[in-house]
């Protein structure tokens, strides 16, 4: 069987974007409470109405005030389940929504709103074609994924931790005449090198002096030039501190020497690089950090200084397992035989959802499901609704092949 966008039942689309619109209608930005409850409770009616039991849960956020988690359960969910993942919160607070031609105007319209309502539209499908989603379906909607907040992450770790597939909501691209599915992003890495050398008077002792500062800016230029094109890892400098080690231990208060020639006398004997790596394979990333170390070291014996590098953090990527490659693909024929292109995007590199899963390659994970648009997070942002149409049909498709296949 195939959902068909063009089959589509006309009254399922047109639901779908009075939905959508309605949605768009409430102001959401990330932290406003009264908001954010109000979308979790307008899309839990209408997923009751749609045969999931939907909860409010309230959770602790990054200010330790309660947000609202909104948890809706398909009639089958036990041990295992087909875990849906969106957000409820926009980055700006809303204006009214406004239809224009084929496209719908609106905060969170595209990012995503857009999503969200896609997913009721292919309840909605589903249900005018006599067919049922899988038995096991959670969908989690979280209150704070645009500030990068807490109850986001564990709402993932959680709920993904029971999960045998994770279909993310989130906006897929525009590309040329077709759209993306994201089956990869990149995971992150986060280092700090210190550099630590000995002071001494530039004027009078300058041959006694090792300058940190002078062998960290060289490792530095060196570590952002490793970055591979394409697939590879890439490594980004953020920060340099450096001078003389008062000036770098206490940098907020130091800061004043800044366009003054004071203390340009002191052969600089401490410097702090912090950094990150994106990489697609944790592998790329040991390889990475291991040409980082070597550097160092090397460098640390040419400039008679010390230079340790640490790694601080680290979010694995979401790789392409072959259960997730198996959903793409089907779902690119799909596409296909539906008369759109659909395409496939390995390589994102902002962290999501996907990245938080207690592990992303044990489950088929398919993620930028969402309707394409463009004007993400600014007052220009719209959603496509032919692409809405196409993602209702698409989702469909997706709950289909995850119930026939029973999480296998
Ligand atoms: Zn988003």
């Amino acid at each position: 069987m195939s959902v068909r966008a063009a089959g589509l039942a006309e009254a399922v689309v047109a639901s779908t974007v009075d939905l959508l619109e309605e949605l768009c209608a409430i102001s959401s930005a990330s932290g406003d409470r009264a908001g954010l409850y109000a979308v979790a409770e307008r899309l839990g009616s209408e997923l009751a109405c749609l045969g999931l039991v939907p909860e409010l849960h309230a959770e602790p956020g990054i200010d330790g005030e309660a947000q609202p988690v909104l948890v809706a359960r398909g009639p089958g969910v036990g041990e295992r389940s087909t875990l849906l993942v969106g957000h409820l919160d926009t980055v700006l607070p809303a204006v009214p929504p406004r239809r224009c031609g084929d496209r719908l105007e609106g905060t969170g319209a595209l990012d995503m709103k857009g999503g969200l309502a896609a997913f009721v539209g292919a309840l909605r499908a589903l249900r005018a074609r006599g067919e049922e989603p899988p038995e096991d379906l959670v969908l989690v909607a979280v209150p704070d994924e645009e500030v990068g907040g807490p109850i986001s992450v564990r709402s993932v770790r959680h709920w993904g931790g029971a999960a045998h597939t994770v279909l993310v909501l989130e906006p897929g691209l525009a590309r040329g005449d077709g759209e993306t599915l994201v089956t990869g992003r990149r995971g992150l890495t986060t280092w700090r090198l210190d550099g630590r050398g000995t002071a001494a008077h530039s004027g009078v002792a300058y041959w006694e002096g090792r300058s940190a500062l002078a062998a960290a800016a060289t490792w530095a230029g060196a570590v952002q030039r490793m970055s591979e094109r394409g697939d590879g890892p890439v490594v980004n400098v953020g920060r340099i501190v450096g001078g003389d080690s008062e000036f770098v231990s206490d940098v907020g208060e130091e800061h004043r020497f800044i366009g003054t020639s004071e203390r340009l006398n002191i052969v600089a004997d401490r410097c702090l690089v912090e950094g990150e790596i994106r990489h697609l394979a944790a592998e790329d990333c040991e390889r990475f950090l291991a040409r980082m170390r070597d550097l160092a070291d090397d460098l640390a014996r040419g400039w008679g200084v010390e230079l340790e590098l640490a790694e601080i953090d680290r979010i694995p990527p979401m790789a392409v397992s072959a259960a997730s490659a198996g959903l793409a693909d089907h779902l690119v024929r799909a596409a296909a035989a539906d008369g759109w292109r659909l395409e496939l995007e390995p390589n994102r590199g902002g962290v999501s959802f996907p990245n938080f899963l207690p592990d992303p390659a044990a489950v088929c994970v398919v993620d930028g499901l969402g309707p394409v648009g463009d004007g993400m997070h600014t007052r220009r942002e719209y959603l496509d609704l032919g692409s809405l149409r196409r993602r209702i049909a698409l989702i469909a498709e997706a709950l289909v092949y995850v119930r026939d296949r029973g999480g296998k």
